[in-house]
């Protein structure tokens, strides 16, 4: 957690799902937390409903393939609080059209590499500069065991059948940020790390997932609000260590 007396936090995509459940989760640990949303009123009954709990969160617009909505939130941060401590890129799609490299429809790889990777590295540019004026910034990446190269490799992996080119391949390259993001920024007090929830009950698994959000995002928040890491092990799901 940051030296900082209350740690600022920004959530994308927390108007449902386990984003919403980070959000509050945060919140609960003394955050001070922006809950992102694309949509003004998806966010803001997301926001009102933490409020009435007595969290401090607060809603805020982005949608993170708009460059000018970035941009706005990040001026927005700037504006309240002049910093941010912990980064969590959570919004993410999967495509029911993706599938199997020979039949997944191409566009819906576009959409899941543009959404899960290129929103992420644009949100994380867009919040550099806040993050570099933290104690500690933390950014949360939030992949998937699907999104490990390794494990695809892997026949005995029990996900192994799940080949989904455009989802997978969005978090592989999610990974590679998450990589170099700590390369790049070795000498700074800002950290990056991948996370994979597991397998959790919430729209984008098609309401499939055998862990509630809630369970997922308090792994999640762990990792958020962790202080020192190695750089090196940073791809983590609750079981431990993911190879790349
Ligand atoms: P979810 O319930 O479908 O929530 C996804 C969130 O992302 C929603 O708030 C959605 O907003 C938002 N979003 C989508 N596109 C966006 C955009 N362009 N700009 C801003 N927000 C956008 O899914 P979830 O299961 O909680 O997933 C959260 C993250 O965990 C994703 O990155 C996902 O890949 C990852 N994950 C999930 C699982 C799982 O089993 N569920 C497993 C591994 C990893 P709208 O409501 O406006 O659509």
């Amino acid at each position: 957690m940051a030296h900082h007396a209350q740690p600022i936090a920004l959530v994308t995509g927390a108007n449902k799902g386990i984003g919403f459940q980070i959000a509050r989760q945060l919140a609960q640990n003394g955050a001070a937390v922006l809950l992102g949303a694309r949509d003004a009123d998806r966010g803001s009954a997301a926001a009102k409903e933490l409020l009435a709990e007595g969290l401090q969160v607060t809603f805020i617009q982005i949608d993170i393939t708009n460059a000018q909505s970035i941009a706005a939130a990040a001026a927005q941060i700037d504006t309240a609080y002049g910093r941010l401590d912990i980064l969590v890129n959570n919004a993410g799609i999967a495509d029911y059209s993706d599938g199997a490299p020979s039949v997944a429809a191409l566009d819906a790889v576009r959409r899941e590499i543009e959404v899960n990777f290129i929103g992420a590295l644009a949100v994380t540019q867009s919040m550099l500069a806040l993050l570099r004026r933290s104690d500690a910034g933390r950014i949360v990446n939030m992949s998937s065991s699907l999104g490990s190269l390794t494990l695809n490799g892997d026949a005995s992996w029990p996900f192994y059948d799940v080949r989904l080119i455009g989802y997978n391949a969005s978090k592989a390259a999610l990974n590679m940020l998450t990589i170099q993001l700590n390369a790049e920024l070795h000498d700074t007090r800002i950290t990056a790390v991948s996370a994979c929830p597991g397998l959790v009950n919430t729209e984008l698994s098609g309401n499939r997932g055998d862990r509630t959000p809630a369970e997922a995002a308090a792994f999640v928040v762990q990792l958020a609000l962790r202080r020192e890491e190695d750089r090196q092990g940073v791809y983590q799901s609750e079981q431990g260590a993911l190879p790349w």
